[in-house]
């Protein structure tokens, strides 16, 4: 930015680069570690079905827990492995991991469940994407119905027809796939219905803005109603109130993820919460 309005003071910026820059190295660094030594573990965020009320399946969420740091934000470390390109390995440890999973909760006697891997920009667009991808599943003896990608609008239409290509490969595997964070570049929902999607999922911005404002209100009913007209299933993010739920429900909204239901957790809570609650987990009404 600064180096487009080169009237703004100078000096600070320089300075405020050069931390950054610095701080950037540092976690660089570290996350490479990271990778090779174990610091990083998935977290798992069930998704409800809110017309059976079963949990359908889980979100994959990635932590890193650093020696000195505690529990690292993937806000803030996902860009920099963005930027480094680490995001690559670290995602294919991600969707391995995923797949380890899935493969256990068939054995744990939770079968049917979905496991949702979020993919970013960058590993999308690895030359060795689909190639990688088939053999981690091949690898894996998983069913692989279950097993989800999530990407974001910008990730799918960078090069359309890229897109196009690696979503039917791999949907011909069976894997699926969901448009994350929807809502900002609502008027290309219609653009998409080309590529195999299943599932839109509304960014939490919007849900978190129910009851404060008609707007929000009006972009949810308005992508259920078009996603639905496109045979795609709604899933719902960031609920965390009951006034939220009610009004979801009433728009035939299909999931929802939240905090009002469970935060992510660790995979032996994850189990525990599984096995507690039945499958049959109850939603108040
Ligand atoms: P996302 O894919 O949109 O994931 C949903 C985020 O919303 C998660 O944040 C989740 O913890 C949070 N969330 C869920 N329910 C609620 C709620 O009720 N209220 C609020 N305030 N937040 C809620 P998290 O785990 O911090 O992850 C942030 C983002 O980092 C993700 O957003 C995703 O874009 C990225 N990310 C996480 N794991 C991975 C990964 O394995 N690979 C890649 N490429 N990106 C990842
Ligand atoms: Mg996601
Ligand atoms: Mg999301
Ligand atoms: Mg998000």
């Amino acid at each position: 930015e600064a180096k487009r309005d080169p009237g703004t003071s100078y000096r600070f910026y320089d300075r405020q680069l050069h931390i950054t820059a610095g701080h950037q190295l540092r976690l660089e660094a570290d996350l490479r570690n990271a990778l090779r030594g174990k610091e990083l573990e998935l977290y798992y965020q069930p998704r409800i079905d809110l017309a059976t009320e079963e949990v359908r399946g889980v979100e994959c969420l990635l932590r890193w827990n650093h020696p000195e740091r505690g529990l690292v934000s993937p806000e803030e470390f996902i860009p920099v492995a963005e930027r480094s390109g680490l995001i690559v390995p670290i995602g294919y440890w991600v969707i391995e991991q995923a797949c380890k999973r899935l493969q256990e909760s068939a054995e744990l006697g939770f079968p049917g469940l979905v496991f949702a891997v979020n993919l970013s920009f960058r590993q999308f667009h690895d030359r060795k994407m689909t190639e990688t991808i088939f053999r981690i599943i091949f690898n894996a003896n998983i069913d692989t119905s279950l097993l989800e990608l999530e990407l974001t609008e910008s990730a799918m239409m960078h090069d359309p027809e890229y897109a196009q290509r690696c979503l039917r490969e791999l949907n011909q595997l069976g894997i699926s796939f969901a448009l994350d964070d929807f809502g900002t570049g609502f008027s290309s929902l219609s653009n998409l219905q080309h590529l195999p999607i299943s599932l839109v999922k509304i960014d939490k911005s919007f849900v978190q803005e129910l009851g404060h404002s008609a707007d929000a209100e009006h972009i949810i009913r308005a992508i259920i109603s078009l996603a639905h007209s496109l045979q795609i299933s709604v899933v719902a993010e960031g609920v965390e109130t009951e006034g939220q739920l009610e009004f979801l429900r009433q728009q035939h909204c299909d999931e929802i993820q939240g905090y009002y239901y469970a935060h992510p957790m660790p995979w032996q809570d994850l189990v525990h919460f599984l096995t507690n609650r039945g499958q049959a987990a109850c939603l108040q009404r």
